[in-house]
């Protein structure tokens, strides 16, 4: 027999696919006060929005007619024909969000229109109305779902934990956030405010959501066609991390997911980036409506183009500009040319001074241990083995024609046998000879590498060594910082910071990594909070990682140090034992290779 569900149980059906977790209604609810006009927006959220998630916007607000009717499925103000459907530009149009929150919460809404004296407030339970009465308050609309899952527990006990849901929900406030920088946004999570975006610029906006780290990192994207344009950020690839989280694509300012515009970005970026790394990117998307098919999922996070292809190629194209535009992609420093040329600078014989202070270098130190697989013997064999192909040039993350004429890093390094005599100019770069070119490595760069990939050799899961700072340095953190603080404590102590609490908003670092005294740990710590502050899923490998690039860099024998043939010859080979020997863990360049033909072109022979 053939029933007609009752109307309760249709609509909880019909709201799981809308409500999965507390972040689809703090997605559905953002929207809909972006909708209304608000310019300011708070989040409010309780036991990671299991028990509350509130949203307050100073919107525009409803009349007690459509308080009433906006919880019934399918009431939108946003469509009136269909062919509304394909001009839509505003977050929400299904008229579906607010009668799924009804389906499976207690809702308390309240709302007011500017030119009512009064609002409005109306409490459901089941969908249904079971208090209405005016009320005196603001002009804008506040809805609070209560209790999700209250009436439907096997989905309520499949909520993850609450660490996990506050997860899902911060990036659901992020991705709102992102796309509309010019509205304020906070974020109070169990009575403790986590974010207070003012409003401001896209990249300012970044800035406050992805960490201060970026400030001076981003590189803007804007191209305009008739057809499409982009415009926004993406992060210098020094930046790029291992984990995913930070990558953001906004079609008409809606948040969408699509592994094939990232790997159009990816494309873009390729071999600037060691591998498994992915840089960070806030784009946005516009186009013509027509132009799209938002429908095709429930949750809109995916869509189809017209044409994915025209937006694949200029997605790519956009961000191989601009990443030329500012000189991110290596390019070669023609200054260098002289420098080749003085060629018989290098060939100085060595002073006692220089010998001295060569012993004296980070570097020489670091050959002298003990038990150093890496030794060689005086004129003994380097094996071939370590040598490994380059980035082909076709790899070139810019199109050749996009780039002044430049050779590129190519496969032409040689075998390093003993005979071959490695040169240093300027102090600096060492010179390193081939049948069909040459190689110039810079020392610096090339250390840091090569430091970086024994400190993550040495150390997997071994905690590092701390050394007790003579001057302890105090913290003082907001409330909110503290208590992250408290969380990280572990993590930072397995990577040598120790960390001890004094009052509940003062913090004194006792010990720092060994090596990291002088560092500025404080500035170093800051920016582990801030990125932590993302819950990273990863931030113990991240830290880690962060700690080493930065302890690469300060150990490295520097520019302008003079170095042995044998010191010479060691960074050679170690360089190119790396799994990442092109680029340092910053995503520098280390080395840069010239072919006899390349030469040949430039010099029009
Ligand atoms: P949709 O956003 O797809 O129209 P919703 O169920 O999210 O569907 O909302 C239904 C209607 O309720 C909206 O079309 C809008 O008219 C009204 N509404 C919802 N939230 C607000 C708000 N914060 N301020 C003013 N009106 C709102
Ligand atoms: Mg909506």
């Amino acid at each position: 027999m053939i029933q007609v569900l009752p109307d309760h149980i249709a609509n909880q059906i019909a709201a799981g696919e809308v409500i999965q977790r507390p972040a689809s209604a703090v997605k559905e609810l953002l929207e809909n006060a972006v909708d209304a006009g608000a310019t300011v927006i708070d989040l409010i959220i309780n036991d990671a929005g299991k028990s509350l998630v509130q949203v307050i916007d100073n919107g525009k607000g409803m009349d007690k007619q459509d308080a009433r009717l906006c919880f019934a499925r399918h009431a939108t103000s946003k469509i009136n024909a269909i062919e509304d459907l394909f001009q839509i530009r505003t977050m929400g149009f299904r008229g579906e969000a607010l009668a799924s929150i009804a389906a499976v919460s207690q809702v308390e809404l309240k709302t007011k229109r500017e030119q009512d004296a009064t609002g409005y407030s109306i409490e459901l339970e089941h969908s249904e109305i079971v208090r209405e009465q005016p009320v005196a308050m603001p002009t804008g609309t506040s809805l609070a779902m209560k209790n999700l899952f209250f009436n439907i527990p096997a989905r309520r006990n499949f909520l993850k934990s609450n660490a996990a849901e506050m997860r899902h929900i911060i990036e659901e406030f992020t991705r709102v956030a992102l796309a509309f920088p010019g509205i304020v946004f906070t974020l109070e999570a169990n009575n403790q405010q986590l974010f207070h975006l003012e409003a401001g610029s896209l990249k300012q906006r970044i800035v406050q959501l992805l960490g201060s780290q970026y400030a001076a990192k981003l590189v803007a994207v804007q191209e305009d066609t008739d057809y499409l344009t982009i415009r926004g950020f993406v992060g210098k690839p020094d930046t790029a991390r291992k984990t995913r989280g930070e990558q953001y694509f906004f079609v008409n300012n809606r948040f969408i997911k699509s592994a094939y515009l990232h790997h159009a970005v990816m494309q873009a970026f390729q071999s600037l980036l060691p591998a498994d790394h992915f840089p960070l990117y806030v784009l946005f998307i516009d186009l013509d409506p027509k132009q799209l098919d938002i429908n095709v999922h429930p949750t809109k996070q995916e869509i189809k183009f017209e044409d994915e292809k025209i937006v694949y190629a200029f997605v790519q194209a956009a961000i191989r500009h601009a990443l030329a535009q500012f000189s991110v992609t290596p390019t070669l420093d023609f200054d260098l040319d002289a420098s080749i040329q003085g060629l018989s600078a290098v060939q100085q014989p060595s002073t006692d001074a220089s010998r001295a202070a060569t012993r004296e270098s980070a570097l020489f130190q670091h050959f002298t241990q003990k038990n150093k697989a890496h030794s060689i013997e005086p004129g003994g064999n380097v094996s071939a083995t370590h040598w490994k192909p380059f980035t082909p040039a076709s790899d070139l993350p810019i199109a050749a024609e996009s780039l002044p004429s430049l050779p590129a890093i190519k496969n032409t390094i040689p075998a390093l046998n003993s005979d071959i005599s490695l040169t240093q100019l300027l102090n600096t770069y060492l010179l390193l000879p081939a049948n069909t070119g040459f190689t110039l490595i810079h020392q610096q760069a090339a250390h840091e590498r090569v430091l970086y990939e024994q400190f993550m050799q040495a150390t997997q899961e071994k905690p590092v060594a701390t050394q007790r700072t003579l001057f302890p340095t105090t913290f003082n953190v907001s409330a909110a910082d503290a208590r992250l603080l408290e969380e990280m404590k572990s993590l930072l102590q397995q990577v040598g910071f120790h960390l001890e609490k004094e009052n509940d908003t003062t913090y004194v670092l006792q010990g720092v990594p060994a090596g990291f005294e002088n560092g500025n740990n404080k500035a170093f710590l800051e920016s582990l909070l801030e990125e932590y502050k993302h819950f990273n899923p990863e931030i113990q490998a991240s830290l880690q990682e962060k700690l080493f690039k930065t302890l690469a860099k300060k150990r490295a024998v520097k520019a302008g140090t003079v170095l042995s043939e044998k010191e010479m010859r060691q960074l050679v080979q170690d360089l190119f034992a790396c799994k990442h020997p092109t680029l340092t863990p910053f995503g520098q360049p280390t080395l840069l290779t010239f072919t006899k033909d390349e030469l040949d072109r430039l010099l029009q022979r």
